[in-house]
C-alpha cells in the first residue's frame, strides 16, 4: 500500500524536501510518495495530517512548535526543546522527533577539533542546534542583535552577547545563524566584528543555503574553510527518512539516492 508523506509550513513552495524524499522512495524502491501543503494555522495540523491520510510528516516555519503539540508521544530531544520537525503516524498515535539538530551536528562533524562555538543568532534554529551542540560536549557563545532572544538562553546557562556587550575573542568555529543574507545582503553582525572573528576561527558554517551570502564571501576572502547550509538540510531529510521508513535503509543508501536529486536539479 502507498504510503504518503507531506511537508507543512507557511511558505513551502520554495523547499527541496519533495524533491529529496521523492527521489530516496524511487531509488530505494519504497512504495511512497511526498507532497507540500501549504498550512496557514498551526493548530489545524492534527486534523490535515489525519484529514490527507499521511504516514509521516515534516514541519518547517512557523508551525514547529504547533507540531511539538499536535503529538501523542514525544522523543526525548523533541520533548526537551520543545521543537519538532518531524511527525510519523503509528496505530493513530502521532510521534514527534526533531532531525534539525541532529542533522546540523553531523554538518559540522567534518571541521576538526573544534571546542568553542559562536553563534551569531538566537532564533528557532539557534534553541534546537545549541542544546545538541551543549549535549556533544561544545561550548556554544550566543550573539544577537537584539537581547529579548538571548534571555532564555542565559536562563539555560549559556553565555550570551549583544553587539554592544560584546569583546571578539578567538572562538573556532563561527556560524551564521541568522537570516541576514538570506532576502538581502546584510550581514549577521557588524563588519568590524566579523573581521575581527573570522581570522581566529578554523572554520565557518552558513545555515543559509542555495545562495552564497555575504557572510560566506567574508568567509572565504580569508581562506578559512567552511560550508552552507546544504548538508544540515540534507542530513535533516535523512534522519527524517529514517523515521519514516522505520530506519529500513542505511543512512549512506538514502543519502546517495537524495544527494543525486540535488545535484541533477
Ligand atoms: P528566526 O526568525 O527564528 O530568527 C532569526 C534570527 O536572525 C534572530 O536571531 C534575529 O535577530 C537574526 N537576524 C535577522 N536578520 C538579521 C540582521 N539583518 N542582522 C542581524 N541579525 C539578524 O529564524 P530561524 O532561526 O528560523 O532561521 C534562521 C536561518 O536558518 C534562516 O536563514 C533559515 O533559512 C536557516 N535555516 C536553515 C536550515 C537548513 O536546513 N540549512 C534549516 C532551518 C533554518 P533578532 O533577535 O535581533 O531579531
Amino acid at each position: 500500500m502507498s504510503q504518503y508523506f507531506a511537508l507543512f509550513g507557511n511558505p513551502v513552495a520554495h523547499s527541496k524536501s519533495p524533491l529529496m524524499h521523492n527521489a530516496a522512495f524511487t531509488a530505494l524502491d519504497y512504495d511512497g510518495c511526498y507532497t507540500r501543503y501549504l498550512l496557514l494555522e498551526g493548530e489545524k495540523l492534527r486534523e490535515m495530517f489525519f484529514a490527507l491520510g499521511l504516514k509521516g510528516a515534516n514541519i518547517t516555519v512557523p508551525h514547529k512548535e504547533a507540531a511539538f503539540n499536535a503529538c501523542d508521544v514525544l522523543d526525548p530531544f523533541a520533548q526537551k526543546i520543545g521543537v519538532v520537525n518531524t511527525i510519523v503516524e503509528k496505530e493513530g498515535k502521532l510521534y514527534g522527533y526533531n532531525t534539525d539538530a541532529p542533522g546540523f551536528l553531523k554538518a559540522i562533524s567534518e571541521f576538526k577539533e573544534i571546542k568553542t562555538v559562536l553563534f551569531l543568532g538566537a532564533g528557532g534554529t539557534a534553541q534546537s542546534t545549541s542544546v545538541i551542540l551543549k549535549e556533544a560536549g561544545y561550548e556554544v557563545t550566543l550573539l544577537n542583535r537584539s537581547s529579548q532572544r538571548l534571555e532564555k538562553y542565559k536562563e539555560a546557562g549559556f553565555e550570551t552577547f549583544t553587539f554592544e556587550t560584546f569583546t571578539p575573542k578567538a572562538y573556532d568555529l563561527v556560524i551564521n545563524m541568522t537570516s541576514a543574507g538570506l532576502e538581502d545582503d546584510a550581514y549577521p553582525a557588524p563588519l568590524a566584528l566579523l573581521e575581527a572573528l573570522i581570522p581566529q576561527a578554523k572554520a565557518c558554517v552558513d545555515v543559509i543555503y542555495g545562495k552564497e551570502t555575504p557572510f560566506l564571501k567574508l568567509v572565504k576572502s580569508y581562506d578559512k574553510p567552511c560550508k552552507d547550509g546544504s548538508d544540515m538540510l540534507l542530513y535533516q531529510g535523512i534522519i527524517a527518512f529514517e523515521y519514516f521508513t522505520q530506519q529500513a535503509y542505511k543512512f549512506d543508501e538514502i543519502k546517495n539516492a537524495m544527494q543525486k536529486a540535488f545535484d541533477i536539479n
